[in-house]
Formats: C-alpha cells, sequence, structure tokens
C-alpha cells in the first residue's frame, strides 16, 4: 500500500493544510466536479480543516444523479416488456424515475440485472439471442471508452440483439453552464484528475481564459486535494488565472488518445440533458449515424419524451448545482437517507447527499 499511503501522509497533510492558511488572506470559494473527490474532501476532514479559509462547493459530480428522469423511465418501461433485459450498473437500480426505480420494475416482474461493464452486457445478449439486451449506459467520458468498446464488440460480433439508452455526460461544458449563473460565486475549480487522464485537459485552456478563474487538474487522495487546493489559493492570492496539473502521476495534457479515438469513432457531441440541471449545450454524447442501430431508442422506435418534472420534496437541483449544501435540505436524514432516499444524491455511492450522510451524519450535525 506504500503507493496510496504516499498521498495519505498525515504530517505532510498538516503542513499543506499550515500553508493554504498561512496564504489565505480572505476566504475563497472552490468547486470540485467529481464525486470521488467529495468523498475524499469530506472522508478525510479537508473542508471542516480549512472552514472559514475555502469554501469547498460540490459541483455535480456524479453522473448517476444527473442522468435525466426520461432515460431511466425508458430503462423501466423496456424491463417490463416481453423478451427484453435491462442490465445497468448496480447503482442505476436503485435511482428514482418519475414514478419508480429499476428495482421496482424488477420487483414487478421486469428483467433487470445488474453487470459491471457493458462488455458484459454484451455477453448476455450473446448467450440470449432471442432476447433483446438493453443497457442503461450512464457516466463521465471516463466511462464512454468502454461503452464504445461495447458497441463495436457487438458490431464485430455480428450481434444485432444489443443496444443502449445512452446517457454520457461531459464535464467542462457542465462547468462552463456553471459560471454563466448570475449568481454563481466559484472562484476556482478543481478538474477531475480522472476525466482528464482520458480526456486531457488542454481544452481547460480557453475556459481559463473565457471565464478567468484558475483551474487545478486534482487526484483523489488527501495530499492531491490539499497540493490543488493550495494551487487555487495561491493563485487567487495574486489575481492569477492559470491551467495548472496537480495529478501528474496519471493525467497528462494530451489525455489517452486510443481512448479519444474509440470515443470519437462511435460518439459525437450533442446538447444534453443533466437531471437537476437542464439542458446543457455540447453537455453530452450520442451515437454517430453509422452506430445509430445501437440505439435503443431507435430499436425499439421511442418518440422524443416530454420533460419531466421532479419531486417537491428533494432539493437536488440545488444541490448538483452547487447552490445548497445537503445538510440544509429538509428532508436530509429525516425522511431521506441512503435506506430510504428521496433522490439521486443519496442514492449514489457518489453523491453529495450520500457523503454527508455518511462523513456528517445528522446525529453528529445536530
Ligand atoms: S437530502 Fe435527499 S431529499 Fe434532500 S436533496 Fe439530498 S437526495 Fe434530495
Amino acid at each position: 500500500m506504500k503507493y496510496v499511503d504516499e498521498y495519505r501522509d498525515p504530517h505532510a497533510a498538516r503542513r499543506l493544510i499550515d500553508e493554504i492558511r498561512k496564504t489565505a488572506t480572505r476566504r475563497w470559494t472552490l468547486m470540485e466536479v467529481c464525486g470521488g473527490q467529495t468523498h475524499g474532501l469530506l472522508r478525510h476532514g479537508i473542508d471542516a480543516e480549512l472552514e472559514g479559509v475555502v469554501e469547498l462547493i460540490h459541483g455535480p459530480g456524479c453522473p448517476v444523479c444527473v442522468t435525466p428522469l426520461d432515460a431511466i423511465d425508458l430503462a423501466i418501461d423496456l424491463s417490463l416488456r416481453d423478451r427484453v433485459v435491462l442490465t445497468s450498473f448496480g447503482d442505476m437500480l436503485r435511482v428514482p424515475g418519475s414514478r419508480r426505480t429499476l428495482l421496482d420494475a424488477q420487483a414487478r416482474g421486469g428483467n433487470v440485472r445488474p453487470v459491471y461493464s457493458p462488455l458484459d452486457a454484451v455477453q448476455i445478449a450473446k448467450g440470449l439471442p432471442d432476447h433483446e439486451i438493453v443497457f442503461l449506459a450512464v457516466g463521465f467520458e471516463t466511462t464512454a471508452p468502454a461503452t464504445a468498446l461495447a458497441v463495436r464488440q457487438a458490431d464485430r460480433e455480428g450481434i444485432g440483439n444489443f443496444s443502449m439508452i445512452l446517457s454520457h455526460v461531459r464535464v467542462q461544458p457542465a462547468m462552463e453552464s456553471i459560471m454563466r449563473y448570475p449568481d454563481s460565486r466559484i472562484q476556482a475549480f478543481l478538474a477531475a484528475g480522472h476525466v482528464c487522464t482520458v480526456m486531457g485537459y488542454e481544452s481547460y485552456e480557453s475556459f481559463v481564459e473565457a471565464y478567468g478563474v484558475p483551474v487545478v487538474v486534482a487526484g483523489f487522495e488527501p495530499l492531491d486535494l490539499l497540493e490543488a487546493i493550495l494551487a487555487c489559493v495561491r493563485q487567487l492570492e495574486t489575481g492569477a488565472a492559470r491551467l495548472e496539473n496537480h495529478y501528474a502521476r496519471s493525467a497528462r495534457r494530451e489525455g489517452n488518445p486510443a481512448a479519444q479515438d474509440v470515443v470519437r469513432e462511435v460518439y459525437e457531441v450533442c446538447d444534453q440533458t443533466w437531471r437537476g440541471l437542464g439542458t446543457i449545450p455540447s453537455g453530452g454524447l450520442r451515437l454517430r449515424d453509422a452506430w445509430k442501430r445501437f440505439d435503443a431508442r431507435v430499436r425499439f422506435a421511442v418518440g422524443a419524451s416530454e420533460a419531466k418534472d421532479e419531486s417537491d420534496t428533494c432539493r437536488a437541483a440545488e444541490i448538483l448545482a452547487g447552490r445548497m449544501k445537503p445538510t440544509s435540505c429538509p428532508a436530509f436524514g429525516s425522511t431521506c437517507s441512503p435506506d430510504s432516499p428521496l433522490g439521486t444524491p443519496m442514492v449514489s455511492a457518489e453523491g453529495a447527499c450520500a457523503a454527508y450522510f455518511r462523513y456528517r451524519p445528522p446525529s453528529a450535525a445536530s
């Protein structure tokens, strides 16, 4: 465990915290756009250590949380049809659509199977040629290469009974959207290290230039996060706005060209509905025309769906936009908990509400 321990050294962490406190002459507001980073910040108490110096706002960094209602509803509908098997990652089974979850559909006789990878879904399709196998594909740019490979494999093996409901989202357009909010308070961003590992971080140059805010590529361990926060604070204190990479052991400027090639071959950029945030221009990926036969909406001739409203109780939209902390939601820990979630940020292991429930439980907060 030396490799991980290196980035969890408590003495080095203390030195970085002291340095951040010494450097900051005022309170700065930073946003991380990755659920893994949100959990890391809370799990290691970094937010509490930096209270009064740095406010950490949690962005829409959980792909499960931002999957739109109509994608879940379609998955539920298809799972209840004869000779259709609906597959997805385990987390997705508990995410509420407009009325119910995939688990509810399973209880009503729907054929729903959790899988670890989209390639598992292709294998199921191979083994069940008289069924239609649908994979509900969600995730940031990090998971898009795997779903693109699944499509290519199905094509190569002539598997005609595999398709996907696609909800791949792109992080940078969401950051741009948040910066355009009239009430945006974000002064710097921690960019998601794993996304940059795949997609590179060169495109953030234009973001920094357009919005005049520092962007620092960050990892997930305590020292990764603290170093990135310190880099942000140093820039902010001098009025600078630059792109820096503090996750050099994994992320390179050009990213992973092979992964980008397969994503480009199979997908094209499109406007995308993000649950809670609305339509984000260029905020997602869709199958190119040459691969459209793998689109479940095409295969099942599903028309455009109407926008649906979220529950009145859940404040997920404000949580995902960074306008509210989970602990400020009246339902947090009372009517909403991981065992009985009212909204996606409490369902997903990467959701901000689940992170607060785990690391700042209501009994500790009161
Ligand atoms: S605590 Fe529950 S109800 Fe409140 S915003 Fe989070 S998921 Fe929604």
